[in-house]
């Protein structure tokens, strides 16, 4: 039976690069909120308008109006077989609704959760530099420049920490996300279809068990 597979993971956690992966090694589609909200900006149908108007007005977009927008880049044919939602559903209330087009797909419903320890998260997000001139990314602790604070390829640039990876907001951006996500994470436990990879170490070892449990 085809899936619907819903990769869940905190920010820093790595799971967009894997979902990625499956994209570009398995042919599995990576439908990612993100991508959905932006292709709605530009394309011409009826629910895009509506999304548009919604937009420029300023309002949040309801729980309804995005399982339209999932249900309805979900209809086209690269996702007639197994997709990864990566970003949906955020919350119980949206993982409801999707049960209903798994049905009408008739697909099964897999969460994956990329699990990753909140302090390894901590170092992930606040090591983060990156240099001004050719976009290099670098991490204090865990691929630092050979010269402190500089590129090693643009030793003239020093290396730029964006406000939004200073430690204070990394915190709060991961206690949102737990907030959030719990009662995600439970909903999909108590039905059997949680399954949890360990988020740490490398990048191939996480991806072969990830691709095990699709
Ligand atoms: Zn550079």
């Amino acid at each position: 039976m085809d899936k619907i597979i819903v990769l869940i993971g905190a920010p820093g956690a790595g799971k967009g690069t894997q979902a990625r992966l499956l994209d570009e090694r398995r042919g599995i589609p990576q439908i990612s909120t993100g991508d959905m909200f932006r292709e709605m900006k530009t394309q011409d149908s009826p629910l895009a308008r509506e999304v548009q108007e919604i937009m420029a007005s300023g309002k949040l977009i309801s729980d309804d109006v995005t399982y339209r927008i999932v249900r309805e880049r979900t209809s086209k044919p690269d996702t007639a077989g197994t997709f990864v939602l990566d970003g949906y559903p955020r919350t119980a209330v949206q993982a409801e609704q999707l049960e209903e087009l798994a049905k009408e797909q008739g697909k099964q419903i897999q969460a994956i959760e990329v699990d990753v320890p909140k302090d390894e998260l901590m170092k992930r997000l606040t090591g983060r530099r990156s240099c001004p001139v050719c976009g290099e990314i670098y991490n204090i602790y865990s691929k630092p420049p050979k010269v402190e604070g500089r590129c090693d390829d643009h030793p003239e640039a020093e290396l730029s920490h964006r406000a939004d990876d200073e430690e204070e907001k990394v915190k709060v951006r991961l206690e949102t996300y737990e907030e959030l996500t719990k009662p995600l994470l439970n909903y999909y436990e108590r039905s059997g279809r949680l399954k949890k990879i360990d988020g740490t170490g490398e990048l191939e070892d996480i991806y072969v068990e990830l691709e095990k449990l699709v």
